[in-house]
């Protein structure tokens, strides 16, 4: 199956278990070994294709960015008057 994250990313998920950990190298679940459907391989790359078309590279990086940034604030930096 295949739902969208809170960011808005497609991700793909067992459709016995429901869990999203796939082998890629046989394209089955890591869970329980249910194969990945090959309509859904299909679907899931072009539902990641359409996303980062939208979204740009730019965005995508946002997620690991926005940590980051926010770790380098300084604690003491609200010293305005
Ligand atoms: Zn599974």
């Amino acid at each position: 199956m295949i739902f969208r994250n809170p960011a808005g990313a497609p991700e793909l998920a067992c459709d016995e278990c429901g869990c999203r950990w796939f082998d890629r190298m046989t394209n089955a679940c890591y869970e329980c070994g249910e194969p990945m459907a090959e309509a859904d391989t299909r679907e899931y790359a072009r539902a990641i294709a359409e996303w980062q078309a939208r979204v740009g590279d730019r965005d995508a990086g946002a997620v690991a960015g926005d940590r980051a940034s926010a770790d380098s604030a300084p604690p003491g930096a609200h010293d305005a008057p």
